[in-house]
């Protein structure tokens, strides 16, 4: 083993920043209800939860706001605190839908809107005594406050993790992540697992995060994260060996993450510039690596033909030079890569979901083996990931043998929903 494995064995977690792929739904874990409200003791798990859309009250039997006391005009329940930290809001109350998340209590939704439990049940025809909430359920609320809904994302345990420790870290309830959320998952879970975590963007912890002056946070994980804009213009068409770029987009600098080695070569369609700065930014966090960080070719501006490369052309590759030990020189040599990195950087990789194949030469595979062995990967993991001791063939992980690639990794990307001209093999 290296010695510069003290990186990753700092390693902890990584964050599938699913970001992305995010479910749109919404909660309100950390705020304490307001008032005493029927608890929702047996929600069924969701595998067998009927679609919310069946149990959804057609928009007909719906209130309206002409029919009923707006929430603004009922008297607040007198426990409320005047001076909550409620952003004054000018806007008008409409009618929203909320999708409850599991576990979710009746008490913390009106909170989170700011409305009264009972002109929830009212607006909803719940049974007040047994008001039948469950998860996927639509509910029609009516307020001016209306925060970014909860975000599920995936997560994969690390060694050393416990469920506190997770919970802590994503600012969740401790017994909710392991009993609603992930009730199939073994108490004792081993390293390598994936967990489904609800992050609430309106959280406490994440609002303060965001006060601190990170722009755009989107979650408490994403939130302190050192990322720069990147536009949404940059659209890959065609195959990675044939297409070409429209509305290029040049990776920004951004030194605290990585360097680019060749400027001009460093234009990506922007689904790939934010999910390559994502994994970054989350692999430094979460192994606590500081060393440079190299972006070779990724394509140039508008695509196209890049020599040498055969591909290269449509936005999606990118050419990441292996991370290397804090004494080592020349990512050509074994030893001077930093392998426990290289695997942390794999991992926040493929947590994004967006990296279709990973291009690395089978003999600096094996290292990479030994390295999540090291970091306590699960057998379901590394099988997932590494294609190794295999050499060819296309059916068996995500990072593939591929002749040349012994200094670098050849990243590439999936294809954006909005990309439809967008094109594999
Ligand atoms: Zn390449």
């Amino acid at each position: 083993m290296s010695s510069s494995s003290h990186h990753a064995r700092r390693a902890r977690s990584f964050l599938v920043t699913a970001a992305l792929a995010a479910a749109w739904l919404p909660v309100s874990v950390g705020a304490s209800p307001p008032e005493p409200a029927p608890r929702v003791s047996e929600l069924p798990s969701p595998e067998t939860l009927p679609p919310a859309d069946e149990s959804e009250p057609t928009p007909a039997s719906e209130p309206t706001p002409a029919s009923e006391p707006t929430p603004a005009s009922e008297p607040k329940s007198a426990s409320e605190p005047k001076s909550k930290s409620k952003s004054k809001s000018t806007a008008k109350p409409k009618w929203i839908k909320h999708r409850i998340i599991p576990g979710e209590r009746l008490a913390e939704i009106a909170a989170r809107y700011e409305v009264r439990t009972d002109s929830l049940i009212r607006w909803n025809k719940l049974d007040k005594n047994n008001p039948k909430i469950y998860a996927g359920r639509k509910l029609s609320v009516y307020t001016d406050h209306v925060p970014p809904p909860q975000r599920k994302i995936t997560y994969i345990v690390e060694f050393g993790d416990t469920w506190a420790k997770i919970a802590r870290a994503h600012d969740v309830d401790p017994d909710r992540l392991r009993l609603r959320w992930n009730p199939k998952v073994p108490r004792r879970f081993k390293a390598g697992q994936e967990l489904v975590i609800w992050v609430d963007p309106a959280s406490p912890r994440a609002r303060a995060d965001a006060a601190k002056g990170i722009a755009e946070a989107t979650s408490p994980a994403i939130a302190a994260l050192p990322l720069v804009q990147i536009p949404r213009s940059s659209i890959s068409v065609g195959k990675p060996n044939n297409g070409k770029l429209i509305g290029s987009v040049q990776l920004p600098e951004n030194n605290k993450l990585y360097t680019l080695r060749k400027p001009d070569e460093s234009y990506g369609s922007s689904h790939t510039l934010q999910n390559l700065q994502l994994a970054i930014a989350t692999w430094r966090r979460d192994t606590g690596y500081s060393g440079k960080l190299k972006i070779g070719a990724i394509s140039k501006r508008g695509g196209g033909k890049l020599r040498p490369h055969l591909s290269h052309r449509s936005g999606r590759d990118v050419d990441i030079r292996l991370p290397l030990t804090s004494t080592g020189s020349s990512a050509k040599k074994v030893s001077d890569v930093d392998w426990d990195a290289t695997w942390g950087l794999v991992l926040a990789l493929v947590a994004t979901g967006e990296v279709k194949t990973i291009y690395l030469a089978s003999d600096r595979q094996k290292h990479l083996l030994a390295a999540a062995k090291r970091a306590g990967a699960s057998k379901e993991t590394i099988e997932k990931i590494l294609q190794y001791p295999e050499t060819r063939g296309y059916d068996n992980g995500i990072v593939r043998n591929q002749k040349g690639h012994t200094a670098h990794m050849h990243v590439r990307f999936s294809c954006a929903p909005n990309e439809t001209r967008c094109e594999d093999y």
